[in-house]
């Protein structure tokens, strides 16, 4: 019998399925709190081992489908620092804020948006400060503060997400004309746009993929790394000519929730959620959404942004960003279909949908991870069944050392050989190798499959070939 994480559903403040989460990564090297020996620093958080291990394999994965098996889309790795007219022509300078309340009696800040859809009242981006005050007035005796359940609370303020830094600024005033920290990594792509047509052969439609940090004071940091200061995104942004922005956002979302599936993730924890109320710049915005423990939040967004932000770049840079297009010399402005998503929320939702607890046969009882191979932080543990015999160490080493050529391998000869399978089925390891006196006759070990737990032997000679076809699918 097996239970699933997934179907543990909570209670707003009581993320228990979630905590189950938090503990394996922090028991197992996945996540650590940001300067936890300092009692920890909010909202931030470090990737341990195996951590940066599985973060990579979700990078790589969207670069070689955005990028290597396309030809449309080439790469970019801009700066986090630009121009700060950068932020005030997209109009993240103004307008990028949530809005803030604060809980008299413990002080808390809170985001009102988020509190409001704790209790199912959804307030819309558009909405101005009077308008969100208004319903929360009209809400106000049902909320309480989440922390400590007082019902007194300040008016709402919007305030500003964009982080601020004192780059090149000597004047020890961080206010004045403060440099920002990049809080979407998309402004690099479109400020790059016209060098990337000139240098290279690209020609409409074509996309700029980009993977890297961005930055937003977040006002609540809840739910571990589903929403963090400091994150990384995969964005993905496609210049069409406007008359095809509509068959092309529809074909991007479509390859964007294939790529989920593609990551093992099940299909019945993944939903769209449309925006009802738009930017006042999009056309169109879907979300993908995943089931977390919490209830289903935003993964990943694809909008048909328009023209808004070229036409914003060119109107404050002076620099005209038109296309002309070679068929038939025609003049266009550019239309994006953005595709953004999360790599720490795709790092949440992949280990929620993975997260197993089994009871076994005998009243024992395992953790596991199902990922997909081509995920696993580890794709294969060699294990010498006894430390103490030199023989199977050195067998064990030599076969570690052909395997570790081809993936991230590990060698434990640590603890009984029960304690090495449920350590490496607690961090998704496919599969395990032990290698014993049989094996130093025959010249075979015996293979044991994560999810299954069933074991075989196989000639050492065949084990790359093997696995291959089970990894690198
Ligand atoms: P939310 O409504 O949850 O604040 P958003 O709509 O502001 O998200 P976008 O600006 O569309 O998010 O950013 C694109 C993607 O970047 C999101 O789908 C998410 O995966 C990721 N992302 C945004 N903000 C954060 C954050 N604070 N921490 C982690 N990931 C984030």
């Amino acid at each position: 019998m097996s239970k699933k994480i997934n179907s543990l559903k909570t209670e707003v403040g009581k993320d228990d399925g979630l905590e189950k989460i938090v503990s394996l990564c922090k028991r197992r090297g996945f996540v650590f709190s940001s300067s936890e020996i300092y009692k920890g620093f909010s909202a931030v958080y470090d990737l341990g081992p195996y951590g940066v291990e599985l973060a990579n394999n979700i990078k790589n994965i969207w670069w070689k489908n955005m990028t290597q098996f396309r030809d449309d889309v080439v790469g970019l790795d801009s700066a986090i620092f630009m121009s700060p007219k950068v932020w005030e022509a997209s109009g993240h300078v103004k307008g990028f804020s949530d809005p803030l309340i604060e809980c008299k009696k413990c002080h808390s800040r809170l985001r009102l948006d988020a509190l409001l859809e704790d209790y199912g009242i959804m307030a819309d981006e558009k909405m101005t400060e009077e308008e969100i005050n208004k319903i929360f007035l009209k809400n106000k005796d049902k909320i309480k503060c989440p922390n400590c359940g007082a019902q007194d609370f300040s008016e709402s303020k919007n305030f500003n997400l964009l982080v601020k830094s004192n780059l090149g600024n000597f004047t020890g005033d961080i206010d004045k004309e403060p440099v920002y920290l990049r809080g979407e990594t998309c402004q690099g792509i479109y400020v790059n746009y016209k060098n990337v047509l000139d240098s290279t052969r690209v020609k409409i439609p074509f996309g700029i993929a980009q993977i890297g940090k961005a930055f937003r004071n977040e006002i609540t940091a809840r739910q571990f790394i589903f929403r963090t200061r400091e994150f990384e995104q995969m964005e993905m942004q496609y210049f069409v000519s406007p008359d095809e922005s509509e068959k092309y956002y529809e074909e991007w979302k479509d390859l964007r929730w294939k790529f989920y599936l593609d990551l093992g993730i099940r299909e019945e924890n993944l939903k769209w959620h449309q925006h009802e109320n738009l930017v006042f710049y999009a056309k169109e915005a879907y979300d993908i959404e995943y089931n977390f423990p919490f209830g289903f939040k935003e993964l990943e967004g694809i909008h048909n942004r328009g023209d808004y932000d070229l036409t914003q770049h060119s109107d404050h840079s002076g620099q005209d960003l038109s296309y002309l297009d070679p068929s038939d010399n025609k003049k266009f402005i550019p239309y994006v279909v953005e595709t953004s998503a999360g790599v720490g929320r795709t790092f949440l939702a992949v280990l929620c949908d993975a997260y197993n607890e089994e009871s076994l046969e005998g009243e024992d009882s395992r953790i596991v991870l199902k990922l997909a191979p081509k995920l696993a932080p580890i794709k294969v543990a060699v294990f010498p069944l006894l430390k103490n015999k030199p023989e199977l160490v050195a067998k064990a080493k030599e076969i570690f050392d052909i395997l570790k050529k081809e993936w991230r391998c590990e060698f434990d000869d640590n603890g009984n050989i029960g304690k090495r399978y449920r350590r490496q089925d607690e961090i998704g390891t496919p599969y395990c190798i032990t290698v014993d006196f049989d094996s130093l006759e025959k010249g075979d070990v015996t293979l044991r499959d994560r999810d299954t737990m069933k074991q075989k032997r196989i000639n050492i000679s065949n084990l790359v070939s093997y696995l291959k076809g089970k990894i690198n699918d």
